[in-house]
């Protein structure tokens, strides 16, 4: 099976993990501090925490910027379920924002009538960088000035990415902005993730967050420790959301390569895009990259023309051995939203989208021929 996403993992990779395991420390020494370092660095944020998964550097983030029972999170729900989750766990409302139909992002427009709208305003608006291309950042921030809400961007599929020429992670526009490292996405450490700011404040926070709110920081302790060296406070609730040092260990390896995996992303989604335009089957491609924006192409999507038998298309290329996949299922059609008050018809772009959605294989090693492949594939299943 073509997969419709996979790791790249190569002999540097390979060494850095192996040479951690002949180290003193598997979790906290100095890796998982210098990975998140080197990641604020690239991204030109202020500093990093390093996590065991987005979700969790999703859920620090709520929860730094105060979200808690009574508190409002607004989201895109063309996303992951993990991205609303963040806010559920932190016992916050949750609603959803409908999408852009040509970017498939959180739609400004929609936003921005939501707003003038709701009686509540939202504490934190989320919007996710679906694919890998930015949201129209700028403009979501001047509205959060105007509103009175905090941002966090989930950046899951963005690591790499460029917006108004800076890297998705430079905190620009947002409070947060927090990158996954499944194998899926553009850097792995097989479970892993992290959330950058330029806030000071932010970050002491998330770091005590990610590790059950106990720090030896005499700045941060209550309790003086002259004469107890030994001490340790714990002045928050937190959790133990660390990143081990083989998972940190394989990101520096990952992020010295992540310009290639970009590069590479990006010359095969511009395949997709020419190959499949020249055959004008009807059907709508994926957002190409243009001034202000640089996808990181962790998703080629394509939408089928409208009436035609999606799941069929699946199935006949899944039994040719093409990985087709499809993002996403709307969260707030998922039985669990909808026991929260969601229905069907709530955000109708967002449903529309995902009846004609599907992901094509598309991940480093896809090779030409294969690519090709997909390619024959979809034209006889169409
Ligand atoms: C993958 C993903 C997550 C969760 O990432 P994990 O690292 O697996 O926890 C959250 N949001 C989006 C949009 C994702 O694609």
């Amino acid at each position: 099976m073509i997969p419709y996403g996979r790791q790249d993992i190569d002999q540097s990779d390979i060494d850095a993990v192996v040479e951690v395991l002949k180290s003193d420390f598997l979790t906290q020494g100095p890796k998982a501090p210098a990975f998140a370092e080197a990641l604020a660095e690239r991204a030109g944020a202020l500093g990093g925490v390093t996590v065991n998964s987005a979700t969790s550097a999703l859920h620090i983030a709520c929860r730094a910027l105060g979200l808690s029972e009574g508190g409002l999170l607004w989201t895109s729900p063309n996303s992951f379920v993990a991205s609303s989750n963040a806010g559920l766990y932190c016992g916050a409302d949750i609603d959803f924002v409908d999408i852009d139909p040509i970017t498939r992002n959180m739609s400004v427009a929609a936003l921005r009538a939501k707003l003038e709208r709701a009686e509540r305003k939202p504490d934190i608006v989320m919007p996710v960088h679906f694919s890998g291309r930015s949201c129209e950042m700028a403009e979501i921030a001047e509205l959060g000035r105007r509103h009175g809400f905090r941002i966090i961007e989930d950046a899951s599929h963005a690591v790499g990415a460029r917006y108004n020429d800076g890297p998705v992670g430079d905190c620009r526009y947002s409070d947060i902005c927090v990158y996954s490292f499944h194998p899926v996405k553009i850097v792995t450490t097989a479970e892993g993730g992290a959330a950058l700011t330029n806030d000071a404040a932010l970050l002491d926070r998330m770091r005590l967050l990610a590790s059950h709110g106990v720090t030896r920081d005499p700045a941060l302790m209550e309790r003086p420790a002259d004469d107890e060296p030994w001490l340790y406070d714990q002045v928050e609730l937190g959790f133990n959301y660390r990143m081990t040092e083989m998972q940190a260990a394989l990101g520096l390896a990952q992020l010295a390569r992540l310009e290639n995996f970009v590069e590479r992303r990006a010359a095969l989604a511009r395949r997709y895009d020419e190959r499949l335009s020249a055959l004008d089957l009807g059907i709508r491609l994926s957002a190409m990259d243009d001034a202000t924006h640089r996808s990181a192409w962790h998703l080629y999507v394509v939408e089928l023309p409208e009436g035609r038998d999606r799941a069929a298309v699946f199935r006949a290329m899944r039994a040719e051995g093409v990985g087709v996949n499809v993002h996403y299922i709307p969260i707030h059609t998922q039985p669990y939203y909808r026991k929260l008050g969601f229905a069907p018809g709530d955000f109708p772009v967002a449903e529309a989208y995902y009846g004609c959605a599907l992901t094509l294989p598309l991940h480093p090693n896809l090779s030409e021929a294969d690519q090709s492949f997909v390619i024959e594939t979809l034209v006889r299943s169409i």
